[in-house]
């Protein structure tokens, strides 16, 4: 791995960040963003149309049509519209884009070679992978520095999103595979919480009652192997008294052969990655 990036940054309140594209990713990174140093009126976004703008006007940021006066007004341009409108938008920009700019794309697939192509030359790039926690700042975010981007422009990066979960910075080649861990492995998860409430509707609980304790389950287990920083196993094993009702659960959860289809999961999510970019 990369050593961790330690240049500390002092976060400049004038700082303006701009958004392309007002989807949910979009939304969920400027949520983020603003308990941070980030005024709300040095944030700019812009969309073709104004159905997605309303909420970010909520958020009190300025709000366009115009991808131009996004760049032209912002040092940080977060690229947020989906991959295959990505060289349009990027040809759109390419003449406002100056080396005071980062450009940030959280395109899926889409790689820096061809990020880089489409911008001016020397243009610091850096790509993002979130994942959709960000709406609830506990996103899960893996970074890959292109080129020309310095170490200042990755810690003024870690330091905007601070506030959007966990940030990391890895090679490109980790992109796919965080996307087949933490972009699809939401999915997976919500997965789990599902089965845990049927096995207890099954059992006799009401479904409504069943779903809100298997979400609390999920979250109260994440927090505790997050926060504990302990390996799962130990967690695992410390409520598994012999002979009780876990170690019974855990080996029908063995005889399904789920650590094997969960692995294959993250295996097929990860390759179908590779294949977009
Ligand atoms: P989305 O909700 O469909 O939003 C796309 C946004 O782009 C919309 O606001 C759309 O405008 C805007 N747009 C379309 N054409 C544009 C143009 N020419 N110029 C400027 N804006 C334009 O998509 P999303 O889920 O936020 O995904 C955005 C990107 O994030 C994708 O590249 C995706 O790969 C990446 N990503 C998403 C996730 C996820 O969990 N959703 C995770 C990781 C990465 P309108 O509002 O007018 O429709």
């Amino acid at each position: 791995g990369q050593p961790r990036q330690c240049i500390k940054v002092k976060m400049d309140s004038q700082l303006k960040v701009g958004f392309i594209g007002a989807g949910n990713m979009a939304f969920g990174i400027a949520k983020g963003i603003l308990p941070g140093d980030v005024l709300p009126e040095h944030v700019t976004v812009s969309a073709p149309s104004s159905k997605n703008l309303e909420r970010f006007q909520e958020l009190g940021v300025e709000v366009t049509h115009s991808n131009e006066d996004v760049v032209c007004g912002s040092d940080v341009v977060f690229v947020a519209v989906k991959p295959l409108l990505v060289p349009l938008v990027l040809t759109e920009i390419c003449q406002h884009v100056t080396n005071k700019h980062v450009i940030v794309s959280v395109a899926a697939g889409v790689t820096l070679a061809t990020l880089e192509e489409l911008l001016p030359e020397n243009s610091s790039v850096i790509r993002l992978m979130p994942n959709l926690p960000c709406v609830v700042q506990e996103g899960a975010l893996l970074f890959a520095r292109g080129t020309h981007a310095k170490p200042e422009d990755c810690a003024l990066l870690r330091s905007l999103l601070q506030h959007c979960g966990l940030v990391e910075e890895g090679p490109e080649a980790w992109i796919d595979i965080h996307t087949g861990l933490s972009g699809s492995g939401v999915a997976f998860v919500y997965l789990f919480a599902e089965a845990l409430a049927e096995g207890a509707v099954k059992m006799g609980m009401p479904s409504a009652l069943a779903q809100s304790i298997a979400s609390q389950t999920v979250l109260g287990a994440g927090r505790l192997l997050r926060d504990s920083g302990k390996h799962p196993a130990q967690l695992r094993s410390e409520v598994c008294t012999p002979g009780g009702t876990t170690i019974h659960g855990l080996h029908a959860l063995e005889r399904g052969g789920v650590r094997a289809s969960v692995m294959s999961a993250v295996e097929s999510a990860t390759e179908r990655a590779r294949e977009f970019g």
